[in-house]
């Protein structure tokens, strides 16, 4: 499998350290609020890759935060704890506002298909973990104590920067404007591992530490969780490409002084989803959700499979209208899955072996989703009987996640009950999709008929051609299509 290491700036063979498992980890939300469907794609696409590796036979072992303590308003260390503001926001403590976050972003998840990692584990689990990091960087050198805060010292470093092909834009991602300069600081890129003072005093969550009670920066508690459950060696880190820096680039920092070696071998970024404002963000412009998008009509699956249809690392723009065609694709596309016929059986294993290496060559080719999905479409074209292309979509679906099984299924239990309440006369489209209001309307033209009401059947007819559909009259029925 090839993929593209943000590290290196290059497309490697990806080889995992170990022979008995691939060590992933993946960067958590901050529960101070909803994720938005912008933090979402950056999941979306990192389930596929944990499926794709699973798919290829790796054994894997993924981990994830939950950064409920630590997370400044900005990304520089400064400003006050994200997760306080949420707390104050809502009139809640900060542990109740974690809870509450982190159920709803497990529930996105789950409407979104995306896996629960192996393990999940909140900051505020594993202060003993930063202690002891933070405690050698002290004793080598590489931290030093200043107004109160424990800071890395990025001097201490023969190179920083590791990931500096991103744009200008990137790279400040993390510096606001009006932000006060931090005198403390021995070098404008050291960041704080510990705060005992802040100018926001009320923190709620604090703990002892060898410099003071207080609480751990918001990178420390990665790098520490990462080591807690998978050593001191990573296979593959993800993120949002805004965390790449600084969080990540100071995460590799202090882990690789703490560690005296190498860390993490691949670093997978997402591009970020962007509406026509720019980013999608939590602290401002268009702020969607996973519930705003139901309680719009769409199904959370249409979301994914709008995601799946680019590559993870361009951004994408939102806007309804692409939602719109990725709902409508994706209900054509589960109604043709309907229209297979399962008992039209036996599988045949060459043509399902000569389909599955087509999906194969799309993951390999730096997870091109939008390849992998077009790989569906072409098992329709496939010269093989329906129950060997159920076999493969169904296969191709385990990393894809878009149930177009029981999709199909469902496609294919509504046709039946559409025919069974005209009585004899069945309404199908060409394309397998459902549209309720053409098959109405062809329900009431042949009432007509029947009615021997020739007049108001051709105008109905006529009225279906004026908006663009086709209506054919077959055996028992009539079947439409769009022109
Ligand atoms: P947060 O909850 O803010 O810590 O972010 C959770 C994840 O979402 C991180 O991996 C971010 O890099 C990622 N992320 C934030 N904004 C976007 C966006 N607009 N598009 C894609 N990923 C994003
Ligand atoms: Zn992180």
């Amino acid at each position: 499998m090839k993929l593209y290491n943000s590290a290196t700036r290059k497309r490697e063979d990806f080889v995992p350290n170990h022979p008995d498992i691939v060590k992933m980890y993946t960067c958590g939300p901050t529960v101070y609020h909803y994720a938005h469907i912008g933090n979402l794609r950056s999941y979306i696409m990192e389930d596929v890759l944990e499926k794709a590796l699973r798919y290829e036979g790796y054994p894997v072992k993924r981990v994830m935060n939950i950064t409920d303590v630590g997370h400044l308003t900005s990304d520089a260390d400064e400003g006050e704890d994200k997760m306080l503001k949420g707390a104050r926001r809502e009139h809640k403590s900060v542990m109740e506002i974690a809870k509450f976050y982190t159920d709803a972003f497990f529930s996105d998840c789950a409407k979104l298909n995306i896996k629960t990692p192996d393990v999940v584990e909140p900051a505020t689990n594993c202060i003993d973990e930063y202690i002891k990091i933070i405690s050698k960087l002290m004793d080598t050198g590489y931290a030093y104590f200043a107004g109160g805060n424990v800071y890395f010292d990025t001097s201490k470093l023969e190179r920083y920067y590791i990931f500096n092909d991103f744009s200008a834009e990137d790279l400040d991602v993390g510096v606001r404007e009006g932000v006060e300069e931090d005198l403390n600081k021995r070098n404008k890129n050291d960041f704080v591992l510990w705060f005992t003072k802040s100018k926001f005093e009320d923190q709620a969550l604090k703990w002892d530490s060898p410099w003071g009670v207080g609480y751990p920066g918001w990178h420390i508690e990665c790098s520490g969780i990462s080591m807690k459950h998978l050593g001191e060696d990573l296979d593959i880190h993800c993120g949002g490409v805004d965390n790449a820096f600084p969080h990540h680039t100071n995460e590799i920092a202090q882990s690789e002084s703490y560690l005296g070696h190498k860390w993490c071998n691949l670093w997978f970024h997402v591009a970020h989803l962007n509406t026509s404002s720019g980013k999608m963000s939590k602290s401002s412009g268009e702020f969607l959700t996973v519930s705003l998008l139901e309680q719009k009509g769409y199904d959370p699956l249409a979301y994914r499979f709008f995601c799946l249809q680019s590559h993870y690392r361009k951004s994408l723009v939102f806007t309804w209208e692409n939602l719109d065609n990725a709902q409508l694709a994706y209900n054509k596309l589960t109604a043709r899955v309907g229209a297979l016929k399962p008992e039209d059986g036996p599988v045949d294993e060459a043509a399902l072996a000569a389909m599955k290496e087509r999906f194969l060559n799309a993951l390999d080719n730096d997870l091109n989703s939008s390849l992998a999905v077009t790989a569906v479409y072409d098992v329709f074209k496939a010269k093989t009987n329906d129950a060997t292309k159920l076999a493969a979509i169904g296969d191709f679906d385990r990393v894809l996640s878009l149930d177009l099984i029981a999709r199909g299924e469902q496609k294919r239990q509504e046709l039946k009950r559409q025919a069974v309440t005209a009585g004899q006369f069945t309404v199908v489209s060409e394309s397998g999709e459902s549209d309720p209001e053409v098959e109405a309307k062809i329900l009431a033209r042949q009432e007509a008929k029947k009615a021997k009401n020739f007049a108001e059947a051709d105008r109905i007819r006529d009225e279906l051609k004026a908006a663009g559909i086709e209506v054919t009259d077959i055996p028992h029925g009539a079947k439409w299509k769009r022109i």
